[in-house]
């Protein structure tokens, strides 16, 4: 998988302490997009779906949040890696700048796979013009919270 960064420690992405994996690679161009380095789908390191979950089990925290960059341009490694992070007990929040109908639309196993096991879904793209810092885990207005686990 390619992935820029992993923060072992985040209080901003998610709800308590969470583990962050930053995957490479967005098609989306927000202006204003706060990670413009993200865009570029070589960039980063390749690593596999199987280190990240031995880095995530050796954490404390409750919860994964995987982020971009774009996750679901990797879709198969990603519901490898959110599979396995619900194998290990753990809260997983996905970030995307698709939104969860464009990804239905898909109608793409793997796509759906994630949408399966993931908890929660921030989707949207970051729209500067509805830039709002009062909200949390988002930043722009249009993006929405969307629990999918759920029964
Ligand atoms: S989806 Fe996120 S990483 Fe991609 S361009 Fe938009 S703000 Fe930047």
């Amino acid at each position: 998988m390619r992935v820029l960064s992993v923060l072992d420690e985040s209080v901003v992405d998610g709800p308590g302490v969470r583990t962050v994996i930053f995957t490479a690679g967005c098609p989306h161009r927000c202006r204003g997009c706060h990670n413009p380095e993200s865009w570029n789908p070589k960039g980063g390191d390749e690593v596999t779906v199987e280190s990240l979950l031995e880095r995530v089990e050796a954490s404390d925290w409750d919860g994964v949040t995987v982020s971009g960059g774009e996750p679901f341009l990797q879709p198969r490694e990603l519901s490898r890696l959110v599979r396995g992070c619900k194998a290990l007990g753990k809260n997983v929040w996905v970030y995307t700048g698709y939104t969860l109908e464009a990804l239905e639309q898909l109608e793409d196993e793997q796509v759906n796979d994630v949408l399966d096991h993931a908890d929660v879904l921030v989707d949207g793209k970051f729209v500067e013009t509805l830039l709002d810092r009062s909200l949390r885990f988002r930043g722009s207005s249009n993006q929405r919270i969307i629990f999918l686990n759920k029964v």
